[in-house]
């Protein structure tokens, strides 16, 4: 076995107001406290998978760090990541355009690496389903159309599903590490 520990760095990028900090302090604490405020940070977290310690790095980047251009990723960002969850709100149509543009500027970057990094796309807030405006089915197609997994959760509700999500999100990268 290996003895070293694993670190992984995990982006996480979305629109404003989908969950995203919910996301990360849910991951952290277990708890949803329901607001947050919007600063840009990177967040280190320790966890065990599979009897193995795993060091996660957490950029929980503010959607204005974008400047004016909607969706723009910063290119730091991309190469700081060894992963990317990008999440939008299942009630919330515009978050979701907003993940359909950022998934395609990556999947085309000209930097080979980064056209190769795994994405998980994740629908939130799938507790209020009677204001639903996107569709599971979109959501699915979108991830399986540029070669992303994908989930619909409530940060709000489980932290189940946030913590399959980031494990998830682990054992991607490690296989993209494996295949270089
Ligand atoms: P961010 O701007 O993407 O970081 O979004 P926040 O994490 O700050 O969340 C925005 C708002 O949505 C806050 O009021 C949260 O309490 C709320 N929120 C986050 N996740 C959920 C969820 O799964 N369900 C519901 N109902 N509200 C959520
Ligand atoms: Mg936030």
């Amino acid at each position: 076995g290996n003895q070293q520990r694993a670190e992984a760095n995990i982006l996480l990028l979305g629109a404003e107001n989908v969950g995203k900090s919910a996301l990360t302090v849910r991951f952290l604490t277990r708890r949803f406290i329901g607001e947050y405020g919007d600063i840009d940070s990177i967040y280190s977290h320790s966890d065990k998978i599979d009897g193995r310690d795993i060091g996660f790095n957490i950029w929980d980047a503010s959607y204005s760090q974008g400047g004016d251009e909607v969706g723009h990723i910063g290119e730091r960002q991309l190469q700081w990541a060894d992963g990317v969850i990008m999440v939008y709100s299942i009630c919330d149509r515009a978050s979701f355009n907003v993940v359909r543009q950022q998934v395609q500027r990556i999947r085309q970057a000209k930097n080979k690496l980064s056209g190769a990094v795994p994405i998980i796309i994740v629908g939130n807030k799938r507790d209020l389903q009677h204001r639903r405006t996107v569709s599971s089915e979109e959501g699915r197609l979108l991830a399986l159309s540029a070669d992303c997994g994908f989930f619909e959760i409530s940060a709000a509700e489980t932290y189940h599903g946030v913590l399959l999500v980031f494990h998830e999100m682990f054992e991607l990268i490690r296989e993209a590490r494996a295949l270089k």
